[in-house]
């Protein structure tokens, strides 16, 4: 089968691989109709997450065919159409029966803190992704959603992950009615976030990014006010100044570890890096959002250590909430708004490619080229 694979930094290539097969009798096999590229795909590419092996695939964000089940399976059948979730769960440990699918116990032997992600490096487990004709999707009777049939695989490929991680990332942030959001990074995440936080009662929702394009397709999208960063010295200042001198009721990370806006953060965090990424938008939520405030955290940041300003965070009175985004427990809500006409996912997918020319893909994306902000990757056999 065609699979896109790493081959080190900035290069990654189309390849011939074998057709994964089942390896246990709780996995199946998905041919994959839409696989997308996301932000989290860049903190590999750019060569930043741990122990990223070459040959591997990636790709956390697909949607597809099942083709085969294993013995154990019963809930799904060759034929079905399916969504399946970026976090891979065994449905039955401590932490999946708390709906935190996305913290599972039993899936990643590699660590304790990071649960199992497709196509994620072997910090993740190891699993091979979706960016590719085949995957081997492993408990496939916990992950996989059957489509309904009236979502369409490109709005079903957007509840993997990107509209999944900015609903929690709203959700995180314990909105009450009447309050002001500020939303960091216009990406995908970004856009979903502040589109979300309309749902939970927001009043106001600003969001700040550096790329005009983005802003541009925000005021449209997510009918929020906009801030480019590269135009204000100082953030948290404009934060205050921006609603009544004491900063937002919310403020929502998703941008993460490669956040431009302070020198001393990126040489750290991302060129030697000293710390697990560059923490500039975390310190700005924090030092910008009001005493007794929410920060919510789904920008990714490594396993380690980062600057951000705990004494502020316990002075404040700030509560911060953080996760990987449990995608399987907040499903049915999201497929709701989608059916209720809310929200559009697809609004935001601006290329279509043949995943032939994925290398492409990754550096159109990567560099923000044609005014880029989702790109989906279409195999051969799903491309009329
Ligand atoms: P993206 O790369 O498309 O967007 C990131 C945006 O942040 C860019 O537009 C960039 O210009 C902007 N940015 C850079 N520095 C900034 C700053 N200081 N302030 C404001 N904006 C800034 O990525 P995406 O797909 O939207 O993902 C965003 C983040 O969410 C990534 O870190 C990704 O890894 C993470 N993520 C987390 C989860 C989860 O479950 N927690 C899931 C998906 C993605
Ligand atoms: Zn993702």
């Amino acid at each position: 089968m065609l699979a896109m694979t790493y081959r080190g930094p900035y290069r990654v290539r189309l390849t011939d691989k074998p057709i994964p097969e089942i390896e246990h009798p709780r996995d199946a096999i998905v041919r994959v109709t839409r696989a997308c590229i996301c932000g989290s795909d860049l903190h590999l590419y750019h060569g930043l997450v741990p122990d990223t092996r070459i040959g591997s695939t990636f790709g956390h964000e697909f949607v597809g065919i099942v083709e085969e089940v294993g013995a154990e399976v019963q809930n799904l059948r060759p034929g079905d159409r399916v969504i399946v979730p970026f976090n891979i769960a065994c449905g039955e440990c401590y932490f999946c029966q708390k709906g935190l699918f996305g913290n599972c116990h039993n899936v990643n032997p590699e660590a304790t803190a990071s649960g199992g992600i497709y196509g994620y490096s072997h910090t993740t487990g190891g699993y091979d992704g979706g960016q590719a004709e085949y995957v081997r999707v492993p408990f496939a009777d916990v992950g996989p959603v059957k489509i309904p049939d009236d979502i369409d695989d490109d709005n079903a490929v957007l509840c993997t992950d990107a509209y999944p991680t900015g609903y929690q990332a709203a959700e995180m942030g314990n909105i009450k009615r009447g309050d002001t959001v500020f939303v960091f990074g216009a990406g995908p995440v970004g856009l979903f976030a502040a589109k979300c936080a309309w749902f939970f009662g927001a009043a106001r929702v600003v969001i700040v990014d550096r790329q005009d394009y983005r802003l541009e397709f925000a005021r449209k999208f997510a009918q929020c006010e906009t801030v480019n960063f590269d135009e204000h010295p100082d953030m948290v200042l404009l934060m205050k100044k921006m609603t009544d001198g004491l900063g937002p009721d919310v403020a929502i990370d998703a941008v993460g570890c490669e956040a431009f806006g302070n020198h001393l953060q990126r040489i750290t965090g991302v060129k030697i890096p000293l710390q697990a990424g560059a923490a500039t938008v975390t310190q700005w939520c924090v030092n910008g959002v009001r005493k007794g405030g929410n920060v919510s955290v789904v920008g990714v940041y490594g396993p380690t250590v980062n600057m951000i300003p705990l004494g502020n965070i316990v002075n404040k009175g700030l509560t911060l909430r953080a996760n990987q985004a449990s995608v399987k427990r907040n499903l049915p809500r999201l497929i709701e708004h989608i059916q209720a006409g809310r929200i559009n996912p697809k609004d935001i997918i601006t290329h279509r490619i043949p995943l032939e020319e994925v290398a492409e893909g990754y550096r159109i994306f990567a560099q923000r080229l044609d005014n880029c902000i989702k790109t989906v990757l279409i195999p051969p056999s799903a491309s009329h």
